[in-house]
């Protein structure tokens, strides 16, 4: 579904990403894993087209799309929430929503928030509530749900447990599952390694911008280096 090839992505002579390789198979979790300044953030704007790679070829759904504007890939059902959650704080739940659509044309947008609120029964509850006044998890809630209304077909996730409670986390990496049991393809970036691992298919770990370690995400939990390394032991 989502090929990268050597792919090279610089700001100014600072290079972020050396020669990448990735690959996202239909149906799948995969997760990228690395610490700070790995190049993670810098990958997945690459991928969803806000940084231009100076090398390299992304294919997605079997086109080569490198160097496509985002609104571009995302009506071609390529989405991405970025770290921070990019909700608008401004805007009431229910309008946050709304603008998660905002591209589509079809008459099952009323339908299809109807269907998050459901399934995230606090949105419903809060749906008048400005975005910006909802808790960290709400809103990493509202960030996901606010996707969901783009009907993706690959959902990129830029760290989305961070700065979160135990408890939610465990809820958020739930709801991933979920979305991916449903029908959509996830590229998950993550420093909580071990419950990503857990949750994903494949796994990818990145250092200083390049891919250092690679795998089923069962061999990745049980590799050495990387238990040392990401694991905790
Ligand atoms: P984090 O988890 O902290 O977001 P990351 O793995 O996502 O880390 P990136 O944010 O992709 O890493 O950063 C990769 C490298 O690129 C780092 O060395 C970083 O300092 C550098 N970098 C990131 N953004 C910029 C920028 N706007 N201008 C210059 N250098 C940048």
């Amino acid at each position: 579904m989502l090929k990268l090839d050597n792919i090279s992505t610089f700001y100014g002579k600072i290079q972020a990403l050396k020669s990448i390789d990735i690959a996202v198979e239909e149906g799948t979790i995969v997760t990228i894993l690395g610490a700070n300044g790995a190049g993670k953030t810098t990958m997945m704007n690459t991928i969803a087209g806000l940084l231009k790679p100076k090398e390299g070829t992304i294919h997605y759904l079997g086109i080569d799309v490198t160097g496509r504007r985002p609104d571009q890939l995302l009506r071609n059902g390529l989405a991405l929430v970025p770290e921070g959650r990019g909700i608008l704080a401004t805007m009431t739940v229910l309008e946050n929503l709304e603008m998660g659509a905002y591209h589509r044309s079809d008459s099952e947008v009323d339908a299809d928030i109807e269907k998050v609120m459901d399934r995230f029964p606090i949105l419903r509850e809060r749906k008048e509530q400005y975005g910006g006044t909802l808790s960290g998890g709400q809103q990493q809630m509202l960030a996901i749900a606010r996707v969901i209304m783009s009907r993706p077909k690959l959902l990129l996730l830029d760290e989305p447990s961070m700065g979160l409670a135990p408890i939610i986390v465990a809820d958020i990496f739930k709801i991933i599952k979920e979305i991916n049991e449903a029908g959509t393809t996830v590229l998950l970036v993550e420093q909580n390694a071990r419950q990503a691992l857990k949750v994903a298919d494949h796994g990818y770990v990145l250092e200083n911008g390049k891919v250092v370690a690679s795998g089923t995400a069962k061999e990745l939990l049980q590799d050495d280096t990387i238990k040392k390394a990401y694991l905790g032991h």
